[in-house]
């Protein structure tokens, strides 16, 4: 990792317009959000001088502790992480998107808890890991029915993390599944708009994500450098 927070945004962004002009994209549809996860108030804030209008946590302390600090400075906060039911009261004060609805139970304690509609995207669990959360490939329609009813949840698309791979090109066939998913949905018109997002790609594979059709990447490392374990 080399170079200031501002000289590997600006490569990062230069990477997206790359892959996304590959496939006739436009670079500007797709949303870099700078994921802060083991990093300190400072570093992030660097982020925030440097461009990045959109910021991701994991993990609801560091949201909170971040979002309390940083939160007038950020467009939008994104909430990437598994979430637990009782948590769901601590973050919404500050964020915009949840990308990690993965139940029909947490989705049922955001919609009685929101006081204004929150963007949410279904985490698919596209590698069928048993260690990981989300919702199988195979249950994601019925869940878009299921959420049709709530008011405080606008659902945007569809999110997911592959298994871990020795080389990112072995995420493309999981990208591809998701998109092909998301169209599957809108052709059905399950929903009452079409769903337009599609949250898939990280520091090492977040060109192959936007290939396939990636809306929302989220970067860590290739933005933040190393984090605390
Ligand atoms: C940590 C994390 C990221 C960022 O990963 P990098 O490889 O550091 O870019 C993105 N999404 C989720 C869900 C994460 O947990």
């Amino acid at each position: 990792m080399t170079g200031t927070i501002t000289e590997r945004l600006a490569m990062i962004r230069e990477r997206m317009r790359v892959a996304a002009r590959l496939v006739g994209r436009d670079p500007d549809a797709v949303t870099l959000v700078a994921v802060g996860k083991g990093q300190s108030v400072e570093v992030v804030r660097a982020g925030i001088a440097a461009g990045v209008t959109d910021c991701g946590e994991n993990y609801v302390q560091e949201l909170v502790t971040k979002g309390a600090a940083l939160g007038e400075a950020v467009r939008s906060w994104h909430f990437i992480g598994h979430l637990q039911r009782n948590k769901v009261k601590a973050v919404l004060p500050y964020i915009r998107w949840i990308h990690s609805l993965d139940s029909l139970a947490l989705a049922e304690v955001i919609e009685r808890r929101a006081t204004r509609p929150v963007r949410c995207l279904i985490e698919v669990n596209i590698g069928g890991e048993a260690s990981k959360s989300g919702v199988p490939p195979t249950g994601v329609r019925a869940m878009v029915e299921q959420l049709r009813g709530c008011r405080n949840i606008e659902l945007r698309g569809l999110m997911c993390i592959p298994p871990p791979a020795d080389a990112p090109e072995a995420n493309r066939p999981h990208f591809r599944a998701v998109a092909a998913l998301l169209r599957a949905i809108n052709a059905s018109g399950l929903t009452p708009t079409p769903l337009t997002e599609l949250s898939m790609g990280m520091s090492d594979d977040f060109e192959i994500a936007i290939e396939e059709g990636a809306t929302m990447i989220r970067i860590g490392t290739a933005l933040f450098g190393a984090r605390a374990p």
